[in-house]
């Protein structure tokens, strides 16, 4: 049987050279590739309609008798044109036209019953349909598959293929699920699977082979991310004998929320168990998170052991730096930053600190990466703005210690789905609680014409002590988007009695950082900047925050950006300017100003993208999903979740004889990922 997946495709009967070509494009060498490779959607004729009910506009199968098939006519641009009447036996007729077919005569005879798959569509009171699929009634497949294209290669195409492959399946086939994880979780076998997902004959049939082909792709995943990350729970880390949380809590200059309070105590325990913990800490911007990674490095420090935090930005490293020394120096513990722009001679020095452990917390963005960084006791690694980080990134700084407990935090607030794919080992707390004495943030969608009005409003709250943000696309004007340079000259005109700032990527760290610096004192009001403020920066003051350009940002960013605002108690604004009117773009506006939830809006951005595009492909470094959907598999997922945990309990490296066949579709999937 392995030799028929292994086939290559031009031993196929029907493909050749040309043939196989045309299937190596669709990502098809092989058999085996060939029934992997799943229809995109299906025709169902299983349940025609009647004339009357067929909804208008969308393809579906209508069963009707031919009442007469007209001769061939030509329309003026020399297409042939035959016309077919059909009826029902609830009295309704439907005209049916075929295009360029003069086979249509010899292959519809009136009086016969057949089953028409098109689109109905009314026109001057007729009910119509053109060019449809059609099939004698009975001898019809219920659903007929509908496989992606490429050139050349139609859907029909394709169907015979997978007809002669799967005809050539033996009768038992090595199924790469054991019997008894199947049993379990009632999934069919594979043979039926891949029957059913290829020529279901009803609904029911091709749902089974869904499920068990989803369940067995998300396995298979899970299977990868947790052998990848070879971090299993078995181990043992260092162990946090004594929960000293509530001394941290009167550090703080506020009391804490419940949710705050509750992923901390989470993490906590995690870490008094003796295992190593592996959580993320996910809230909505503003909740609030710094404080509880605040709080586990203290809690690990009190115990003699170091933390280690990395941030993605500069800008951002710099501000935890500044909060987390002026919070925990007074308790006594040294905090020390690194990020790439140090010098040579400051970077050795906090080097040293951290190796020798006189140095308890390090802060830094991936400069803390390099192999020279290291640590006497490192206890606890937290990565903050967890996506904007890669797999290999995270794991890298894990690997400065053995089996340190692991936290990450993500402002993103990734849809539950899409958590648990990416982090699959990871335990999550949620807080979704956001500080006492937030105002909702107004959000505002207006075009340029407007944009004058939106400056004097943003003028006004200068005027009453408060500072605002404007983010542009663009670094200088040579693009049409607005550009951070013009706008600031044309800012200092508009708006002469404003102290206005400017802000880039472009520029050098110890200019940025002073930038931030000032903005965060209060000497700059309107500071005007790429999107480099869009992660982590905390000023609580700042209530504006105006985009320009605002089509050019995914909804996550959108939310990221408005984030920025809100953080004190002051009534905050986002005002959201854009010309554009493609019916895309308005969706998210609309999203923006309809909610300020972070998980709605992750859901929506989730709807609108597609996970693939979600962080981007090659941030998550996630492989592309052929069936499982994300929106709809949660169950499935967690099932398949369940099983992978237990499985690489009893056996780590998958080499009992039945495990065989997941490990290596776990090692064909990650192929292109860790080449390790
Ligand atoms: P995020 O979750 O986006 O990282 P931060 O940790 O930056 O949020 O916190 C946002 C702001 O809220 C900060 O100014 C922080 O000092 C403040 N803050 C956090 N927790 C509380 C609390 N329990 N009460 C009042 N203010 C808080
Ligand atoms: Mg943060």
């Amino acid at each position: 049987m392995h030799s028929l997946f292994a086939k290559p495709m031009i031993e196929l009967k029907g493909v050749g050279s040309k043939r196989a070509e045309l299937f190596q494009k669709l990502g098809v060498p092989t058999v085996g590739a060939l029934l992997r490779l799943y229809p995109r959607t299906y025709e169902d004729w299983s349940q025609p309609y009647t004339i009357a009910d067929a909804p208008l506009d969308v393809s579906c199968a209508v069963r009707a008798t031919a009442e007469s098939v007209g001769a061939p006519v030509f329309s003026r641009s020399g297409l042939m044109l035959i016309h077919v009447c059909a009826f029902d036996e609830d009295g309704s007729t439907l005209d049916i036209v075929f295009f360029n077919n003069s086979y249509i005569q010899s292959l519809i005879h009136t009086g016969k019953i057949y089953l028409f798959y098109g689109k109905v569509t009314m026109s001057r009171g007729r009910r119509q349909m053109a060019a449809p699929n059609f099939a004698e009634d009975g001898t019809c497949p219920g659903m007929r598959p509908i496989y992606p294209q490429t050139k050349g290669l139609s859907t029909r195409v394709v169907e015979s293929a997978v007809r002669e492959a799967l005809r050539l399946l033996p009768e038992t086939l090595r199924d790469p699920i054991p019997p008894q994880i199947r049993n379990e979780h009632s999934l069919c076998k594979l043979g039926f699977a891949l029957e059913n997902i290829h020529q279901p004959k009803d609904r029911e049939g091709m749902e089974v082979a869904r499920r068990r082909l989803a369940f067995e792709e998300l396995l298979v995943l899970q299977l990868g991310l947790l052998s990848m990350k070879g971090r299993s729970r078995k181990k043992s880390s260092f162990r946090i004998e004594d929960n000293c949380l509530s001394s941290f809590w009167k550090l703080l200059p506020f009391s804490p929320t419940g949710a705050q309070k509750r992923a901390a105590e989470e993490a906590v325990r995690d870490m008094q168990s003796g295992l190593p913990m592996n959580r993320l800490i996910q809230g909505d911007v503003g909740s609030g998170k710094t404080a509880v990674a605040a709080a586990c490095c203290f809690v690990v420090i009190q115990n003699g052991m170091q933390a280690v935090l990395m941030a993605p930005t500069d800008i951002l490293a710099h501000q935890h730096f500044a909060s987390l020394s002026s919070l925990l120096e007074p308790a006594g513990i040294h905090v020390g930053l690194l990020t790439g722009s140090l010098k040579a001679k400051e970077k050795g020095q906090v080097k040293a600190a951290a190796a020798d452990g006189s140095l308890q917390l390090l802060v830094g963005t991936h400069a803390l990466l390099t192999k020279d960084v290291q640590f006497r006791k490192l206890a606890l690694v937290i990565t903050d703005e967890q996506h904007r980080f890669g797999v290999g990134q995270r794991e890298a700084l894990a690997e400065k210690s053995q089996n340190p407990h692991v936290l990450v935090m993500s402002a993103t607030p990734i849809p539950r789905t899409l958590a648990l794919m990416i982090y699959g080992d990871l335990d999550i707390s949620i807080i979704d609680e956001l500080p006492p004495g937030r105002q909702t943030i107004q959000t505002y969608c207006i075009d340029s014409g407007k944009r004058i009005r939106a400056l004097h409003f943003l003028q006004k709250h200068v005027h009453r002590g408060r500072q605002a943000y404007i983010i542009c696309p663009a670094i200088d004007s040579d693009s049409d988007k607005a550009s951070v340079e013009t706008y600031t000259c044309r800012l200092r005109q508009v708006l002469p009695d404003c102290r206005i700032g400017s802000l880039h990527g472009r520029m050098k760290s110890s200019e940025k950082e002073k930038i931030m610096q000032d903005f965060s004192d209060g000497c700059i009001d309107i500071l005007v900047s790429t999107t480099v403020v869009e992660v982590g920066v905390d000023v609580p003051n700042a209530v504006d925050m105006l985009i320009e350009n605002a089509e050019q940002y995914g909804l996550s960013q959108l939310h990221q950006l408005r984030g920025r605002v809100g953080r004190g108690s002051y009534q905050s604004y986002c005002i959201l300017i854009t010309d554009a009117q493609n019916e895309e773009a308005r969706a998210r506006m609309r999203v923006m100003c309809e909610t300020s939830n972070g998980f709605v809006i992750a859901e929506q951005d989730l709807k609108l993208r597609g996970p693939g595009d979600f962080f981007g492909q090659r941030q998550h470094g996630l492989p592309q999903l052929q069936i499982a959907d994300l929106n709809n598999d949660l169950d499935v997922l967690k099932d398949a979740q369940q099983t992978a945990r237990s499985l690489l309990e009893e056996d780590p490296a998958l080499e009992a004889p039945a495990h065989r066949g997941l490990r290596a579709e776990v090692r064909q999937l990650f192929r292109n990922i860790s080449e390790t």
